[in-house]
């Protein structure tokens, strides 16, 4: 087996996204030593239990002393005071990256903290499931998606290869681009839709004419595929939306305009016109599937996922 790319590996919160970077790292032999650390008893005493690192530590000063590599695999809004914490155990010339599903902000949090000579990568793979905590996590989940580096202008170039080379590794794509542009394109991708299914969801929920039972027995015709997005960590959608406000808004601005146009072409019954857009949409899930991002299986290739982590 080729040397590890990082002696050792420091992972700050071992959920769905920490616990498989630590699995993945070991299963491919990408770190020496892959040292966890967690804010409860509980999850850590978990993670032990399921194999997911080699030590386990409850302060994330013993977890990160001495590692080539750091990862913040925590809710966003919480890096900038977790990165405060371990700040003074860091090892010169170490990386420090995070998983976070916003950029612009966590790098305004995490970058004063960050001492000189310690590389700030920040990174986002865009992969995961409605799952959480320890027991969600498989060494697979990042096969074949991608995984966006945001570092600040300046960065050490080796340190950005190096992360690179690691996320690689784990079987991802890896691009590289700014934090707002990051953000833009996360808001439209990811969490405009999420907050369209966390309204269609409490929409159905409050509608009197309805009862709870019509919305569970007819889902399949569509609204199923809603509650799985909106069934998603409340904590982690939370500080999304708080911490990727402005692109966002913006985004959400884009979207209601587009609906508006919609909701005359269904007042109008513009028939032709809503033909068009409907073949225009269905190009888009046809490109997704091409690019490898998605499979035409009916359900989505959701029991791929179950068996991989059978
Ligand atoms: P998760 O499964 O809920 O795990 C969160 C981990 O963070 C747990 O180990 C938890 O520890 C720890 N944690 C929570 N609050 C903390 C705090 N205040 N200080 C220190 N540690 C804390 O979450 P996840 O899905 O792995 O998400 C983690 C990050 O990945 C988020 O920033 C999210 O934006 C990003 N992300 C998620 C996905 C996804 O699909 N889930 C995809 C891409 C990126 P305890 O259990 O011990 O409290």
């Amino acid at each position: 087996m080729s040397e590890p790319i990082f002696p050792k590996l420091a992972l700050i919160g071992i959920g769905l996204i920490g616990g498989s970077i630590a699995l993945g790292a070991r299963k491919w032999g990408l770190a020496g030593h892959v040292a966890v650390s967690t804010r409860t008893e509980k999850t850590l005493a978990r993670g032990r239990e399921l194999g997911i690192g080699d030590s386990w530590h409850l302060d994330p000063n013993d977890a990160v002393r001495d590692a080539d590599c750091v990862i913040l695999s925590i809710p966003v809004g919480s890096s900038g005071e977790v990165t405060e914490a371990i700040a003074k155990s860091l090892k010169p010339g170490a990386i420090i990256s995070d998983v976070g599903s916003v950029k612009s902000s966590v790098v305004k949090m995490m970058q004063p903290h960050v001492p000189a000579g310690v590389h700030l990568v920040p990174g986002h793979p865009v992969a995961g499931t409605e799952f959480s905590g320890p027991d969600a996590a498989f060494a697979e989940v990042y096969q074949n998606r991608w995984c966006i580096l945001t570092p600040p202008e300046g960065t050490d170039s080796q340190a950005v290869e190096k992360m690179i080379a690691f996320w690689r590794g784990l079987g991802a794509n890896v691009d590289t681009m700014t934090p707002r542009h990051h953000d833009l394109v996360l808001a439209i991708t990811s969490h405009v839709p999420h907050l369209i299914a966390y309204n269609i969801v409490g929409t159905a929920a409050h509608l009197e004419e309805v009862t709870e039972s019509e919305v569970m027995k007819f889902s399949a015709g569509g609204f199923r595929d809603f509650t799985r997005i909106a069934s998603s960590d409340p904590t982690m959608w939370r500080d999304i939306f708080l911490y990727n406000r402005d692109a966002v808004l913006e985004m959400l601005g884009r979207f209601t305009e587009d609906l508006t146009a919609l909701q005359r072409l269904v007042r109008f019954g513009e028939g032709d016109q809503l033909f068009d857009y409907f073949t225009r949409t269905r190009a888009i899930r046809r490109g997704i599937i091409e690019a490898g991002q998605e499979t035409p299986l009916p359900d989505f290739g959701r029991r791929v996922v179950e068996e991989k982590k059978s």
